[in-house]
């Protein structure tokens, strides 16, 4: 038999934000296509997840194997003085129900493989080891795309809707210049992997650290199953570079040296695998839509991975992206004005998180100053940190802003109309 090449929706990648969404669209019975250039199970960054992230992995069905997984269960954040000095960890169960109290610490070959199966049992397609190439398009409509597989193989598959889920290689922005960089987020980080290095007791084995270096650098301490910790400095670019050092690794154990807590961790460990090394942070799209096109999870944002906001936006993004084309093809009306309230929605979280990020990094803030001042407002800096982000933060912002300079928000995230597509569905 011919195989198909007509779906209602494709979605470019199968990472959380494309399997959450095809899962979705085919939960509703929609014929979903998710293309990937990858062979799951594979290497990902990325491994800490927000409590709120609980809430799509619920709609996702995925809890229950979540509780049954390896990860590693996260009840805690704390954060590391560059004096070594740890404060006291911060646990999720101190504001909230038992639901979200408790998250996890994912290794993201087994999380996505997880999501991505997920999406199958539901009935998506799944094409692994094939990469999207480009866009077909009708004047101004994407109408679908034209992939290459691992042998070679050119194919062309077609949808009223495309769903860019491509992650930080951006498909459809990079290709439609919509790429919006955030200078002032322009960090670069290094990272590796340790066999056996040392975890704290307890509740706080699994707590996220967060552990400061001078100029406003930091260190992410996660612990993960299987007796290993990914860990990774965050800096300038021109920082971490300082001295015309290049290598990674030479960074990467120079940076140690920065911050006792996180040398005396690692003493005991065995660093294992690459040193990796990545830059060009944080970008915003310009549109969250186009005609027959969507931007999902990180293809849409990426923000700097401080406060580990990006799973939860991917797998929110994804379910609120499917429930959006659901809407619209049940309406017959795929027309990108119906994405502008995806568009709006995500944007106002990803504006709170990106304030709380740019106050991170302005050496006139600290989180202990902003809440001995104003302690009524502890409880709002706990929601967008735990990946509440959709709240109305005007009295945290305004605290914030006491202490640290807060950016306007980006002009971005707005659909780019054109003519109305009607769905033929069957
Ligand atoms: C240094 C660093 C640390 C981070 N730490 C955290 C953290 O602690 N917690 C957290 O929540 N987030 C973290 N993140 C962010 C997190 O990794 C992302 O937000 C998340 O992976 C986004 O999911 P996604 O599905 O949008 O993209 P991805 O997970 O990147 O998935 C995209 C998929 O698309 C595929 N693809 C790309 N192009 C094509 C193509 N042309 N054709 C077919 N397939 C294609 C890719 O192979 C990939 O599988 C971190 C990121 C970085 C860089």
């Amino acid at each position: 038999m011919a195989e198909k090449t007509e779906f209602e929706a494709i979605t470019i990648g199968g990472g959380p934000a494309g399997a959450s969404a095809a899962a979705i669209l085919a939960e509703k019975g929609h014929r979903v296509l998710v293309l990937e250039r990858e062979k799951f199970p594979r290497y990902h960054i990325g491994e800490s997840l927000l409590p709120f992230t609980n809430h799509p992995l619920r709609r996702l069905g995925l809890i229950d194997r979540m509780r049954q997984s390896s990860f590693v269960k996260k009840y805690s954040v704390q954060f590391v003085a560059p004096s070594g000095k740890a404060s006291q960890p911060f646990y999720f169960s101190s504001r909230y129900d038992a639901d979200i109290a408790q998250t996890w610490q994912v290794l993201r070959s087994e999380f996505d493989l997880m999501v991505l199966n997920n999406a199958r049992e539901k009935g998506a397609v799944v094409h692994e080891e094939t990469a999207v190439k480009e866009f077909l398009r009708d004047g101004d409509r994407v109408v679908g795309v034209r992939t290459e597989n691992k042998a070679g193989e050119i194919r062309d598959y077609t949808a009223p809707i495309t769903l860019d889920c491509s992650g930080r290689d951006a498909f459809a922005a990079v290709r439609n210049r919509w790429r919006l960089g955030d200078p002032m987020l322009n960090k670069a980080a290094v990272w590796t992997y340790y066999q056996g290095a040392a975890r704290d007791e307890g509740l706080d084995a699994g707590a996220t650290t967060v552990a400061f270096i001078p100029e406003r650098g930091w260190f992410w301490y996660i612990p993960l199953h299987d007796d290993r910790v990914s860990v990774g400095v965050v800096a300038e670019g021109k920082y971490l570079s300082r001295d015309g050092v290049r290598d990674p690794g030479e960074i990467f154990r120079r940076e140690i040296t920065q911050n006792p807590w996180i040398e005396e961790h690692l003493a005991c460990g065995q660093q294992t695998g690459p040193y990796y090394i990545t830059g060009e942070y944080s970008y915003h799209a310009r549109h969250c839509a186009s005609p027959g096109l969507l931007l999902v999870g990180d293809a849409l944002c990426f923000l700097d991975p401080v406060f580990s906001s990006g799973l939860m936006l991917a797998l929110k993004s994804g379910v609120m992206a499917a429930d959006a084309v659901h809407e619209a093809m049940e309406a017959g009306d795929l027309s990108p004005s119906r994405f502008a309230s995806y568009g709006a929605a995500l944007r106002t979280g990803i504006e709170n998180m990106r304030k709380l990020v740019y106050a991170f990094y302005d050496p006139k803030f600290s989180f202990k100053k902003l809440t001995d001042r104003f302690p009524e407002i502890a409880g709002d800096v706990t929601d967008c940190l735990s990946g509440d982000v959709d709240k109305d933060f005007t009295d945290l912002f305004k605290a914030v802003s006491e202490f640290a300079e807060l950016p306007d928000p980006l002009p971005v995230g707005e659909p780019l109309t054109g003519e109305n597509l009607v769905l033929q569905r069957g």
